[in-house]
């Protein structure tokens, strides 16, 4: 433990406790008890940053009461293969400061429209996000999950049948299911990949079985059990071919990854914001084509049988407005760095690749993903080399997760030795050279061969 990273949000929350003192006093000024409030507030201040500079004091544990700190991201590398695109900026975690208040972009809200908000920028913010995915039009919502919920209710009837990839994750079961779809599984090859040709393959099949076709292709660019790259560019253009609607589900790459919806050939695309875009959860991004826009963005037709009440500027698939606060002025707040760096992706996939290199010189190490890497999220098979010194080591499957700790790594799944998922998204070299030797160490510590 670092008892500056403590001391850091001592200061915070100390900050905030005086920030407080103006929220409850009268607009004319501070009266007296206040005032005396806040130069005490300050001196603390003051002591705490005392204590930050020469790096002694007691380390606060909690935020409040029973929360605990999270200080994992200040004082580890963390590997877990969910969290590192969602990681905020620091410019991210300000506007959660500045605008965590419950409806806070609601300030100057002109008509009842969350997209059309022009302070602070949302509309803005909507226009150049379409442009970012290559898409017409695009909304904010609260998480890709809800995405996929959207063009399900929007597109289907009870009964339509949905294609999906056999590696699909399990939100777009959901949401089909809730719309009342079926979803159908489209296999993908032997190294886990899907093309376009197992697209038209079960799409056929399909026909042939119900005389029907699907209603909807959902396919992820990068699935959530392998990270491996599939082939949308070949399912763009089998969906154009059969005239069935595509989401492309670029959880795990719209702000990571170079997106152009238009070019993949996609009718929709889903991101995550808090899986990709360095954003508050729940949040992420509905965009489609000026097509399909008027069904899925339609403006509600509910009229009230008692006082005629409409609200035509309301659309239903979104239930009116999504995200209210913190969660889009996090989006935008980290916009400007998402853009810039998906013009990096190629050097994450290099330090990637550098990580599994050195992680495959110990002996027994397997990839279970494609390799090369073409992603920073991998799946790795440790059974043949950890997993046999977790099988006579007194922690058990413990001992790979102590070992990773005591250097300062966490985000494994504790007690995994077998079959595991890592991201190195974000890492600098830095932390990926760091990384690689910590793994070659600890098998050296337990003599399994290096080569
Ligand atoms: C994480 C993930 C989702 C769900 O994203 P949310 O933004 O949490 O709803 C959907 N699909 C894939 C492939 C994912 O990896």
């Amino acid at each position: 433990m670092d008892i500056r990273v403590r001391k850091i949000y001592e200061a915070e929350f100390a900050l905030e406790d005086i920030r407080e003192i103006f929220r409850e006093a009268l607009p004319t000024g501070l009266d007296e008890r206040e005032a005396e409030q806040l130069t005490a507030g300050i001196a603390r201040v003051d002591a705490i940053i005392r204590e930050l500079k020469e790096g002694k004091g007691n380390p606060i544990k909690y935020v409040d009461d029973k929360i605990e700190l999270r200080t994992r991201e200040e004082e580890y590398i963390n590997i877990n293969p969910i969290q590192s695109g969602g990681r905020l900026t620091p410019e991210a975690r300000k506007a959660l400061i500045a605008y965590g208040d419950g409806y806070s972009v609601c300030d100057k809200c002109p008509n009842g429209r969350l997209d059309k908000i022009r302070k602070p920028p949302v509309a803005e913010f909507h226009a150049e996000l379409a442009d970012f995915v290559g898409m017409d039009e695009v909304r904010v919502v609260p998480g890709a999950r809800r995405g996929f919920q959207a063009v399900a209710s929007a597109l289907l009837d009870k009964g339509d049948l949905v294609l999906v990839s056999d590696l699909a994750h399990y939100t777009e079961f959901l949401a089909v299911e809730i719309a009342g779809g079926i979803v159908n599984e489209v296999p993908s090859t032997e190294k886990d990949i899907i093309t376009g040709d197992a697209v038209a393959d079960k799409i056929e099949r399909v026909k042939e079985a119900t005389g029907k076709l699907p209603k909807l292709i959902i396919i992820e660019h990068f699935d959530y059990l392998f990270g491996n790259e599939h082939d949308v560019y070949g399912v763009g253009k089998i969906a154009k071919e059969y005239g069935i609607p595509f989401l492309y589900n670029g959880a795990y790459s719209v702000g990571m990854v170079p997106v152009n919806g238009k070019k993949i050939g996609a009718d929709f695309i889903v991101g995550s914001g808090h899986k990709g875009m360095a954003a508050v959860a729940p949040s992420g991004i509905l965009a489609t084509t000026d097509e399909w826009a008027p069904k899925v963005f339609r403006s509600s037709q509910m009229v009230g049988d008692v006082t005629g009440r409409r609200f035509e500027n309301k659309e239903p698939e979104m239930m009116g407005c999504t995200l209210m606060g913190g969660t889009v002025l996090s989006m935008m707040a980290s916009f400007p760095k998402v853009k810039e760096r998906v013009k990096c992706w190629d050097e994450e996939v290099k330090k990637s690749n550098y990580f599994i290199r050195e992680f495959l010189r110990i002996e027994g190490n397997k990839v279970s993903s494609e390799y090369p890497r073409k992603h920073t999220l991998s799946k790795v098979d440790t059974r043949d080399s950890f997993d046999k010194i977790a099988k006579t080591h007194k922690r058990r499957g413990f001992f790979l997760s102590d070992e990773l700790k005591r250097r300062g790594i966490v985000g494994e799944f504790a007690g995994s030795t077998r079959v595991w998922k890592l991201n190195t998204y974000g890492m600098g070299w830095n932390k990926i050279r760091y990384l690689g030797e910590a793994f070659i160490e600890i098998a050296a510590k337990y003599a399994l061969p290096v080569e």
